[in-house]
């Protein structure tokens, strides 16, 4: 099987790209990139073909989807403060890239489309858990440009009759996600910051809850689907139902690290939504034989790839260079 990814240099697309070029039944790997918040050292030496540029370039869509079998597209600008700044670019990103996407799998010949959506389409509503049938309620213009995503995959299915997956993916972490920026995720940032001996920043008390997915069952999952040619035109939340509170982190990273986690309270961010926890039985029913990788081990395995990678400047896994703000 050949296999395009976008948004292929970013944190999820390289720990796919280096899941799926080691896969006895993937024979390609392509990814297409324009660097925006990724880097091209993150795949570096994994013997993935690379096409950079951007996704609205229909020329090199083409390009990169011809004699492909399936596309896995996770190109986007993730970020919400940043759509809150220049809603038009991350429209133009995440809704009419995801549309160019989709138009270039028709032109070549009707690819298996996955795509990456987010739990932030559930926004304002604030049933739990976020079973995909519930109103969907965005609060940010970057929830919407994923609400479009999964509804125009949706919509290419049943007006071309596209084989496509869309997937509501949750809070994600693992190797390879940044940590130095102003909205970095929870994990690394307080991993990081552990490592180095400064104080992890609690957002208001630390009572809000995540359920969170490391990286490694989020790959396991879109292989899966690749390989099963997995279809459904309705979205499917990637999240295992696993919610934990801020504070309960803490004394896996502390483990995970072997350093006592100090912490910095600063006032609650107005648009963090309080609590977040995926229903998770479309994934099972899809797919019954993916087990996820347990909260202590992802945490160790991320804290280990920081203290090698980050730390010593030494990386084996993948280490991004420019600023990225990822979804929240
Ligand atoms: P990331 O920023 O590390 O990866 C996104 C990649 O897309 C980057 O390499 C970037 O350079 C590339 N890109 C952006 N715009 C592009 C364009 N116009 N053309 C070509 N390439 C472009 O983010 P990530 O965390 O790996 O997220 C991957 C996908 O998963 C995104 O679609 C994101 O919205 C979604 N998602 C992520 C999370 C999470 O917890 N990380 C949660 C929900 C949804």
């Amino acid at each position: 099987m050949k296999v395009a990814i976008t948004g292929g240099a970013g944190f999820i697309g390289s720990n796919l790209a280096r899941a799926l070029i080691d896969h006895p039944k993937i024979n390609q790997v392509r990814v297409v990139d324009n660097l925006s918040t990724g880097c091209e050292a993150n795949i570096a030496g994994l013997g993935v073909d690379f096409f950079e540029g951007d996704i609205q370039n229909a020329g090199l869509l083409d390009q990169v989807f011809r004699g492909m079998d399936a596309v896995v597209h996770l190109a986007a600008l993730p970020s919400v403060p940043r759509s809150v700044r220049d809603p038009m670019a991350s429209h133009q990103a995440n809704a009419t890239g995801t549309l160019q996407v989709l138009e270039a799998a028709r032109r070549a010949g009707g690819l298996h489309v996955i795509a990456a959506s987010s739990s932030s389409v559930y926004g304002a509503n604030p049933r739990l858990p976020k079973h995909e049938d519930l109103t969907t309620a965005p609060m940010s213009p970057y929830a919407v440009t994923k609400l479009a995503t999964e509804a125009y995959l949706g919509a290419y299915h049943h007006s071309f009759d596209l084989p496509v997956l869309p997937f509501r993916f949750f809070n994600v972490y693992g190797p390879g996600q940044r940590a130095d920026h102003a909205y970095a995720a929870v994990i690394p940032k307080w991993i990081s910051a552990t490592l180095a001996g400064q104080p992890a920043t609690v957002y208001g008390d630390g009572t809000q809850t995540r359920d969170f997915t490391y990286v490694g069952t989020v790959c396991r999952v879109l292989t899966d689907a690749l390989l099963l040619r997995i279809v459904e035109p309705r979205p499917v939340n990637l999240a295992f139902g696993t919610r934990i509170s801020l504070l309960d982190l803490i004394p896996e990273i502390e483990t995970a690290t072997g350093h006592p986690v100090e912490r910095e309270h600063v006032s609650a961010r107005p648009s963090d939504v309080p609590h977040s926890q995926a229903d998770n039985g479309r994934l099972r029913a899809l797919f019954p034989t993916v087990a996820p990788v347990a909260l202590e081990e992802g945490i160790s395995a991320t804290a280990d790839w920081f203290r090698t990678s980050v730390m010593n400047a030494a990386s084996s896994y993948p280490q991004g260079r420019r600023a990225a703000e990822p979804d929240s």
